[in-house]
């Protein structure tokens, strides 16, 4: 007997877990995952990026959250007496960069993100041209820098989160949830793979790119599958450490990592599926060519590594989806689809997954609009432009 069951001990598992204890100390967690060594999870595999710049309130909100962490790592990330580990924050920015064809969108976009707290910077073409004369400017119109946002090391993160999870009290156990109990609206017990059978006041579902098959078992339909998004460690003669993580519409995503970058370049038509093989031509066709369009000032470029890891992608909108069905069940909560925004979101996720389930409603941020009410409406609410 539980009061709370999390399915998942990824970032978003943790960060729930560390919530409820912290709004409620008495509280009995279970934390159920199966693979403590995170192989399959997208937790760990991520490039550490954290940024403000999203058009929905909702994503801005919750990396400020994550940034006020940040921002207080020292006390944030101490647990249990120890000193806080080097997190690796990089708060050289994030740049969003468009072509006239997408300038206006640019611009709304700009817009919505002063009006939730961001300070950012409008820069024109001579601008960009000026400032970072690495860039390939000729096709570009404008770009947004959001001057507080940047990347760390994942791992490094994620261990402090465990960590902090962990010291609550809350319970880690190594099982898999392989069914659901219902009773009416509610979902009364969780079996596991080992046989078990645990009850539950309520069931938090924050198994990533398993979610939806977990929530198909009580009738809850989720239009997120795993997609496979390929990482390239790139070394580059130039120095690149003072450039912002640059990112365009074509899903093109560059960093500075060790001794040169790290380039991402999203294909989001790729078909869903559990798919982990590294494929050389991602970097070879896709890559190389769309980073030399962007930059022609890194010098030489020679790939060092590459590795691939799963986006929970929600193919209605690319925006997570959090909560439970309404007025079908009342007790069990689900938080997947992050589409690679999860990592950032993860502690804002955590605390609104807690609200859920012990108030019946957000109490800090309102994040019903990213509820699944919208996917039973066919409604999207995604982002616009730069995704
Ligand atoms: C290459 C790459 C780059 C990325 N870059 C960024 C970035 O820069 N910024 C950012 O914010 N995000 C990024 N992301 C996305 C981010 O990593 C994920 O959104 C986030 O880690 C999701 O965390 P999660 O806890 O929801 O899922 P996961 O980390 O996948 O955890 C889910 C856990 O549930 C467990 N589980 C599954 N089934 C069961 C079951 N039946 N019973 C019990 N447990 C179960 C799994 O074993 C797993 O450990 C990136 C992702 C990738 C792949």
């Amino acid at each position: 007997m539980a009061d709370v069951v999390v399915i998942g001990a990824g970032a978003v598992g943790c960060a729930t877990a560390l919530h409820l204890k912290q709004a409620e100390p008495s509280l009995d967690v279970v934390v159920v995952e199966p693979d403590y060594t995170y192989a399959r999870a997208a937790t760990g595999k991520g490039t550490g990026g954290v940024r403000q710049l999203f058009t929905r309130p909702e994503n801005i909100w919750l990396s400020q959250y994550t940034l006020d962490a940040i921002e207080d790592w020292e006390n944030w990330g101490a647990v249990d007496g120890k000193l806080a580990p080097e997190l690796n924050w990089r708060a050289n920015g994030y740049m969003f960069v468009v072509g006239k064809h997408d300038r206006d969108t640019l611009a709304a976009n700009f817009e919505t993100q002063q009006n939730n707290g961001v300070v950012a910077e409008w820069l024109d073409q001579k601008n960009l041209a000026d400032r970072y004369p690495e860039l390939v400017t000729n096709d570009l119109a404008a770009g947004v820098l959001s001057t507080r946002d940047g990347w760390l090391d994942p791992k490094v993160f994620f261990s402090v989160l465990r960590a902090k999870a962990d010291a609550t009290g809350a319970a880690f156990v190594a099982d898999r949830v392989v069914d659901l109990a219902q009773d009416g609206t509610r979902v009364r017990s969780v079996a596991l793979a080992s046989g078990q059978v645990t009850t539950a006041e309520a069931v938090i579902n924050t198994a990533g790119v398993d979610a939806p098959d977990l929530a198909a078992k009580v009738g809850m339909h989720i239009p997120v599958e795993p997609m496979r998004r390929h990482e390239h460690y790139i070394e580059t003669s130039a120095d690149v450490d003072h450039l912002p993580f640059v990112k365009d519409v074509h899903g093109l995503a560059v960093h500075a990592f060790r001794h040169g970058v790290s380039v991402g370049l999203v294909d989001f038509d790729y078909p869903g599926g559990e798919d982990f093989t590294v494929d050389p031509t991602d970097y070879t066709n896709r890559v190389h060519p769309a980073l030399l369009e962007r930059f022609d000032g890194l010098g030489k470029l020679t790939l060092r590594d590459s590795w691939t890891g799963l986006y929970d992608q929600n193919r209605l909108d690319g925006n997570m989806i959090i909560g439970n069905w309404p007025g079908h069940l009342d007790n069990f909560f689900v938080a997947c689809g992050f589409s690679g925004h999860g990592f950032m979101h993860a502690l804002g996720v955590g605390r609104g997954l807690t609200e859920l389930a012990l108030h019946g409603e957000y109490q800090t941020l309102d994040l019903s609009r990213m509820g699944y009410q919208r996917i039973l409406d066919g409604k999207r609410y995604g982002e616009e432009g730069v995704r």
